[in-house]
């Protein structure tokens, strides 16, 4: 940071600013993670300068031949990973994964059926401000009205009924384990492609901790910077038959230039994904997470789907008469971080939503155990109860800095 405090120290102080901010807070927000030191280095390395487009051995530009290297690391790294047969480690985030096999396999007005971004599915899976809305004739199912698990009968007569080109199982707010070979028969039965969009989940099925959707699905996106902590940036999985066209897809189809620093950032996660300590980190992201819901709930607290078998946690604040923004705000006001969000059959816009998303990559990356968790529930509870007494936030936020100071390093 020496050259950039000299060169422009504007943004190295917004830097400092936000190293500050991510090591003060508590950081629950399920899709973000704190990445090694080595990771960072990779993605700062020189590694920048190069235009490698195409792929390895297949370039468009010469002096390749380096970076060739890292980029067939990544890929050995990420199929040893998952047990895939074809690895594109080059899209730039999930978005753009999902976009690529989108685009690689359904004609525009083609029809894919996918879970509904209220209920836990994400902007990529249709939603119409979305690309994917847009282009493609998207069918949504949901999850079931008292168990809040994914309406699997729907699942089926949905795509029974509109016969879709592809099913997409995969969330982004779905605190349960997603049945992707009750998923696969469905798209068997149908005749449809099938997609699983991984990305919440990458670290846990790295870990063996979640069913591998590499298994049933012909095509697995996902990111590779939430569970699985590695860099920001997306990855697509696929069986070799489609490998020509997720790659075509990719580039010259929606992406130019590689991000070879980015590629290289990612093959040494998946180094450190394959390691017993990424074993380890991944149980206690779950045994973490599964405390927390039941601290949360002993305040009396409604979780959706009643508490969690992953990393994440969906409050709904109705009974506690909030909104999702107002309990977002008031949490940043405490120092705690997490995002407001819409819950099945939600009722409010997506602005205010009535429920907050909570997860413990984070907090279990910089060490908090099950122990941890009681504090976490606390301070919650403790906010979102003072909501308006702008005095006793201020206090709490004292309490959580002392709190958080504890796992510094
Ligand atoms: C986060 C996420 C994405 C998008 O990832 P970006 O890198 O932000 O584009 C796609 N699908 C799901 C299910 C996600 O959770």
């Amino acid at each position: 940071m020496d050259e950039l405090k000299m060169v422009d120290p504007e943004l190295a102080d917004i830097i400092k600013e936000e190293e500050k901010r991510q090591s003060q807070n508590i950081e629950l927000i399920a899709s973000e993670n704190f990445v090694s030191k080595a990771v960072m280095e990779a993605a700062g390395s020189v590694l920048t300068n190069k235009y490698a487009e195409g792929y390895p051995g297949r370039r468009y530009y010469g002096g390749c031949e380096v970076i060739d290297k890292a980029e067939k690391l990544a890929i050995k790294r990420a199929k040893e990973l998952f047990g895939a047969e074809h690895v594109n480690v080059q899209p730039h985030s999930g978005s753009q994964a999902n976009q690529a096999v989108y685009f690689s396999q359904i004609p525009l007005g083609g029809t894919i059926l996918a879970m509904d971004l209220t209920h836990g599915g994400h902007l990529t899976h249709g939603s119409p401000v979305n690309m994917s809305g847009d282009y493609y004739n998207f069918i949504h199912y949901g999850v079931t009205k008292d168990e809040e698990i994914i309406n699997y009968e729907q699942v089926r007569n949905l795509a029974e009924e509109h016969e879709p080109d592809m099913i997409v199982a995969g969330a982004s707010a779905y605190p349960r384990v997603i049945n992707f070979k009750r998923f696969k028969k469905i798209a068997d039965d149908v005749g449809a492609l099938f997609m699983v969009d991984m990305a919440h989940i990458a670290g846990l099925i790295a870990a063996d901790l979640h069913p591998n959707p590499v298994l049933y699905a012909d095509f697995v996106t996902t990111t590779t910077h939430k569970t699985l902590r590695g860099t920001r940036g997306g990855m697509i999985l696929c069986r070799e038959k489609y490998a020509k066209a997720v790659d075509k897809a990719i580039f010259p189809g929606i992406q130019g230039g590689p991000l070879m620093h980015i590629i290289a950032a990612k093959a040494v996660s998946f180094k450190e994904a394959l390691s017993d300590e990424f074993l380890d980190y991944q149980q206690q992201i779950i045994n973490n997470a599964r405390r927390l819901a039941e601290e949360i709930k002993s305040y009396g607290m409604r979780l959706v789907s009643g508490g969690t078998d992953n990393h994440l946690i969906l409050i709904d604040l109705t009974n506690m008469k909030i909104t999702g923004k107002e309990a977002e705000e008031a949490l940043d006001k405490v120092g705690i971080t997490v995002n407001k969000n819409t819950i099945p059959f939600e009722t409010k816009s997506p602005f205010v939503t009535s429920g907050i998303r909570i997860g413990t990559p984070a907090v279990t990356t910089i060490g908090m155990k099950e122990e941890d968790m009681g504090k976490i529930a606390e301070f919650i509870f403790e906010a979102l109860k003072n909501l308006d007494d702008e005095e006793k936030l201020k206090d709490i936020k004292k309490e959580v800095h002392t709190f958080s100071a504890q796992f510094m390093d």
